[in-house]
């Protein structure tokens, strides 16, 4: 669906809807977006400060409400694990959901069981996404939090947006086993069209900042590679920066600036010293950012994400060959300002920041020098999670 609009998703979503349930209308839609992360990257765990956009690619949620107290869901996804369609009973306080398989499910089992308003209807739902899975543009977030704003239509909430990221967040932390940072749901539920968001992950602010400079373009490359490694490299780099808070006597990175680690330089395992310097540099580089969009200092901006990049690289060592060939082959273009690695790393999207003018010649660059196949999107800052008229 990668190439489809989110109207086009819907109507999709609404006619497997109606194959699937026959003589069944879906009475709700709801859609909620994917990110790119400007800058800021493995800081919103560590209380610092992120810099994402939301996507107008979304994962759509279309269903209606039944009175037989069952859950029945099925997803689209072609890249979700079998079975597509799951079907369980509405979870109470006797018969509470619990994660297992297929893994598409937990995100969205998490959901239905952190919710708070209820008593829950069971329902029928389908689910259907452009945002790419796995890609580093927070599918599962969008999964997630496009699922929260389904059930508000059904059974509804306070409305609390915070309660929603949160809740959203402990779904992917208790069933997803991903003990990610707040970013990915709080600018799913959060986004402003023609805005990024600076989000400060300690006193969860949030401050929005003017993008709507008609020359400037985001680019997004997909480098569509995805090193799986052991799988616990997020879990490790995360404690490994608990280690280095708590040997420096604070509760977090956030609160140690760069003179109190090269101090303590001793005390510290060599690796723990250059994931904290990542993370100490990086918060940093992500206020000046910020500052610079708004002075419509793009050149400064640029610099930024390529030092992000580069920290990422070296001291947080959470990129790949692939992602530092899209880096280098897009920052020899004129017109280019800056390009890093966005998302989690070991693969998924780079993020460049480009003169309008000199898109197609930096999308012909990087095809050229790429050794692998890249994906690009072409991408304009969107709104949060919303109902879709049907
Ligand atoms: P990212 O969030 O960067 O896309 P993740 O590994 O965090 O990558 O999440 C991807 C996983 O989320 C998929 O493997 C799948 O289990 C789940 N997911 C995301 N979107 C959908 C969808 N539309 N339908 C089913 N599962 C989805
Ligand atoms: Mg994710």
């Amino acid at each position: 669906m990668a190439g489809l609009g989110a109207s086009a998703v819907k109507e999709e979503a609404v006619r497997v809807f109606r194959e699937t349930w026959p003589g069944c209308e879906p009475s709700v839609a709801v859609a909620a977006p994917g990110r790119v992360n400007l800058i800021g990257e493995h800081t919103d765990y560590n209380q610092g400060l992120v810099l994402p956009v939301a996507l107008p690619m979304v994962t759509v949620v279309v269903g209606c409400p039944s009175t037989d107290g069952i859950i029945s869901i099925l997803t689209m996804a072609k890249e979700a694990d079998e079975p597509k369609r799951l079907v369980f009973p509405v979870p109470s306080e006797a018969n509470p959901l619990s994660p297992g398989l297929p893994c598409w499910a937990n995100y969205v089992k998490g959901v239905i069981q952190h919710y708070r308003a209820g008593p829950l209807p069971g329902f029928k739902a389908v689910m259907a996404s452009n945002v790419p899975l796995g890609g580093g543009l927070s599918s599962s977030a969008s999964l997630e939090v496009a699922m929260y704003t389904f059930l508000q239509q059904i059974c509804p909430d306070d409305g609390d947006l915070m309660e929603k990221a949160l809740t959203c967040q402990k779904a992917e932390h208790t069933f997803a086993s991903m003990p990610c940072g707040i970013m990915d749901q709080f600018i799913s539920v959060m986004g402003q069209a023609d805005h990024a968001l600076l989000i400060d992950c300690r006193s969860l602010e949030v401050s929005p900042v003017p993008l709507t400079d008609s020359s400037l373009v985001v680019l997004i490359t997909n480098s569509n590679v995805r090193h799986t490694l052991t799988g616990s490299e997020y879990p490790t780099r995360r404690k490994q920066c608990m280690e280095a808070a708590k040997a420096l006597g604070k509760e977090s990175l956030r609160d140690v600036t760069m003179a109190d680690l090269k101090a303590a330089k001793a005390c510290l395992e060599a690796e723990v010293y250059c994931r904290a310097r990542h993370v100490i540099s990086e918060i940093k580089r992500t206020a000046e950012a910020a500052e610079a969009l708004r002075c419509r200092n793009y050149w400064e901006f640029g610099k930024l994400m390529v030092q992000s990049h580069d920290s990422l690289r070296d001291d947080y060592e959470v990129s790949c060959r692939e992602l530092d060939e899209l880096v280098a082959a897009a920052m020899g273009v004129e017109g280019v300002y800056g390009s890093r690695m966005t998302g989690g790393g070991f693969g998924g999207c780079t993020v460049t920041l480009v003169d309008a003018a000199a898109v197609e010649k930096t999308i012909e660059q990087i095809k050229d020098k790429y050794s692998g196949t890249a994906t690009f999107y072409t991408t304009k800052p969107s709104r949060g999670a919303h109902v879709l008229k049907l």
